[in-house]
């Protein structure tokens, strides 16, 4: 079956040990990573983590490096030549944090906890890659390893660069962060967001309020009906995330507009909640558009899931698989029918917030049990026709 000539429990007990070992390492390569801004607002800052990384890697045998730029943002390919069987790590370089929050809040470690910017989404799980890929390339055999670090996955609403040469890979491992305890994601909602927009007549509040219409007024009723159809279906949910309108205290709202966010682990739910908030829109007279959609993490991959636990198994590290609402980009390569775990980078949690935090001690476990995975995955000659099933 396997043609590699380390056994998966091995290679995760040396990758784990060496991660011990290696633990100022990865939180001087964790520093730098989180020292440099790197939201929307700082495509520089994006391209600079990337580079970090690839400026790390080239100087291994074998890596070839591949650079992708779109709408002034970068993405990157690091591909490690090795045996047959192709592995995906996939990350993001972006955060959704302003410029400045690098130095507002700088790494800050706390007994075996690090707070800081992007260190569990996803700056942790680059840190983390970026060590298995120099541990195993020394290690001296293993699959060949493509990590691609896209630059927009907190902003963009289709499916993500280098997707055809995610498509060749035999597994696909996304280094969100691992949930506290040992959990990995096997499953995620899909969501879409639709732009509801009102429109009336203004006119002076004091002097001629009834001549005016006020599309504040509507689009707030409307809101309310919308928001009725949160949990009407299991696991479905419905939120309205931002609302905007008007002038001016003294005007009549000549304009409104607000932005509803649907979730849902079946497409199904997602295009019922879809025609429900269109017909609702319709009907209060709204106009209403489709402003992104992406798509639930299709079916679990069994085979892969049980890989890693595994893989995990020999380190005592209670892995288990977990679901969630939140979106990733293992969404879109499990859509397109490429065998995906996600959450594999180390334990963490309150992304997107002051308190977002990663827990170092997870840090030798989580990446012997992913390079363990990564050496243990084999040839997959998936068909055209198996993929469009799978679908
Ligand atoms: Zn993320």
């Amino acid at each position: 079956m396997r043609e590699s000539g380390h056994a998966a429990p091995d290679v995760a007990a040396a990758i784990s040990a060496e991660m011990k070992r290696r633990s100022v390492e990865f939180l001087s390569l964790l520093d730098e990573l989180v020292s440099i801004d790197s939201g929307r607002d700082a495509p520089e800052g994006i391209a600079k983590v990337q580079d970090v990384i690839a400026n790390r890697l080239t100087r291994l045998e074998g890596v070839a490096v591949e650079r992708h730029h779109q709408d002034g943002v970068a993405h990157l390919a690091v591909v490690i030549s090795g045996g047959d069987a192709r592995v995906a790590l996939l990350g993001h370089a972006d955060t959704v944090l302003a410029r400045g929050t690098a130095a507002e809040r700088p790494l800050r470690v706390e007994g075996h906890v690090g707070y800081g910017p992007g260190v569990a989404d996803m700056k942790g799980g680059l840190a983390m890659a970026t060590l298995i890929c120099e541990a195993l390339v020394d290690l001296g055999d293993h699959p060949t390893i493509e990590l691609v670090i896209v630059g927009d996955e907190e902003t963009r609403v289709v499916a993500p660069p280098f997707m055809d040469r995610l498509e060749s890979a035999d597994a696909c491992f996304v280094l969100e962060c691992g949930r506290p305890g040992g959990g990995y994601i096997v499953r995620r909602k899909g969501g879409l967001w639709a732009r509801m927009e009102a429109k009336g007549r203004s006119a002076h509040a004091g002097v001629q309020p009834d001549w005016g219409t006020s599309a504040i007024v509507q689009l707030c009723q409307t809101v309310g009906i919308i928001a009725e159809l949160h949990r009407v279906r299991d696991d479905l949910t419905v939120s309205v995330g931002t609302i905007a309108g008007g002038s001016a205290p003294n005007v009549v709202a000549a304009e409104a507009w607000a932005d509803v966010d649907i979730r849902a682990f079946r497409d199904d739910d997602l295009d019922w909640a879809r025609r429900r908030v269109f017909d609702i829109c319709e009907r209060a007279s709204l106009s209403v558009h489709e402003t992104g959609r992406w798509p639930p993490m299709g079916l679990v991959d069994e085979s892969l899931s049980s890989l890693y636990q595994d893989a995990g198994r020999g380190l005592s590290v209670p892995l288990h698989p977990e679901s969630t609402g939140g979106m990733s980009d293992g969404c879109w390569t499990s859509t397109a029918g490429i065998p995906t775990i996600d959450g594999v980078g180390p334990e963490g949690s309150n992304d997107h917030s002051p308190e977002e935090y990663i827990d170092l001690a997870s840090v030798p476990a989580r990446a012997g049990a992913l390079a363990g995975a990564i050496t243990a995955t084999t040839r997959n000659d998936r068909s055209n026709t198996e993929r469009g099933e799978k679908e």
